[in-house]
């Protein structure tokens, strides 16, 4: 039996519309990723080769994960997410035989994204540190990359911050060949991803989002995400202190009434 735990092959839900923001991104990620997967004999028929790999680089926060999720719903293909990070830590001395696992699971499953997040931990420019290990490491995801057939339906997507660290044999034509930035919203992409995160919120008549995407420059999509989350728990926190504690309870039409996010919580 191997003491390899079992890799885990999910099938994402996340739909291109939970996604503010990021057209053009999207528009790309259509082209590089869903269309060879969804329509592969149409590539064979203009005798173009799809890419491999694709690197999504950009600051934090910014949707890279939510990206490749939605390509592979959209795409209708399974999804198996890895983490640079764990590659390294978790799987001490066995981290190539991970390696080559995963992707026989990805073959398996085709269609199949594999996204690998913060890449940038296992690949570090070989030879800085003389580390033997990420050497390994690389050489085995190379391997594997440079064995992905024509049509077979698998699609490594990686991610990083740090563009600039990685070995630039990832980067080498059918490798991660399609860099992609994905960029801190503007104004007109922050009111997107505002609505997004609002979808679901009651909002007081007060809440203008045009005037808070505009208040919120320098914010990722995720620090827009924590903001509604915390606007949401203080109107709770409101409700709650200010009316009389037998009319805090699920059912009453008072509290319920009261659960709404207004201006001031966004303050
Ligand atoms: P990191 O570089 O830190 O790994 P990332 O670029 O992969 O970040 P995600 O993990 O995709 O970012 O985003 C984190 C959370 O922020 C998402 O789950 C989502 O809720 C929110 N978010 C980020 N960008 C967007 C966006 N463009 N539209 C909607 N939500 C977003």
């Amino acid at each position: 039996p191997s003491a390899l735990r079992e890799v885990l092959i999910e099938m994402p839900n996340v739909r291109w519309e939970d996604i503010g923001g990021l057209d053009e991104v999207k528009q790309e990620l259509k082209e590089a990723v869903e269309w060879p997967l969804k329509y592969p004999k149409a590539f064979q028929r203009l005798g173009i080769e799809p890419p491999r790999g694709v690197l999504l680089y950009g600051p934090p926060g910014t949707g890279k994960t939510l990206l490749a999720k939605a390509v592979a719903t959209e795409s209708e293909a399974n999804f198996i997410g890895i983490r640079g990070p764990e590659v390294l830590s978790k799987w001490v001395g066995e981290s190539e035989k991970r390696i080559r696992e995963i992707f026989r699971k990805a073959r398996q499953a085709a269609p199949t994204v594999i996204f690998i997040d913060e890449i940038d931990a296992i690949a570090p420019a070989r030879g800085m540190e003389g580390d033997r290990v990420t050497d390994r490491l690389i050489n085995q995801l190379l391997t594997e990359m440079d064995g992905i057939e024509r049509n077979s339906g698998v699609v490594v997507i990686a991610a990083t911050n740090r563009p600039d660290i990685l070995d630039p044999a990832l980067l080498r034509p059918g490798r991660f060949d399609r860099l992609i930035l994905v960029p801190a919203p503007d104004e007109k992409a922050r009111l997107e991803i505002l609505r997004v995160h609002t979808r679901r919120v009651p909002l007081a008549k007060d809440v203008n989002l045009r005037e808070l995407a505009k208040k919120t420059e320098g914010y990722s999509g995720a620090d827009l995400e924590a903001l509604v989350r915390e606007a949401a728990l203080l109107a709770m926190r409101r409700a709650i202190a200010e009316l009389p504690e037998e009319l805090v309870e699920e059912e009453s039409e008072e509290f319920l009434e009261r659960l709404k996010v207004s201006r001031r919580d966004f303050e």
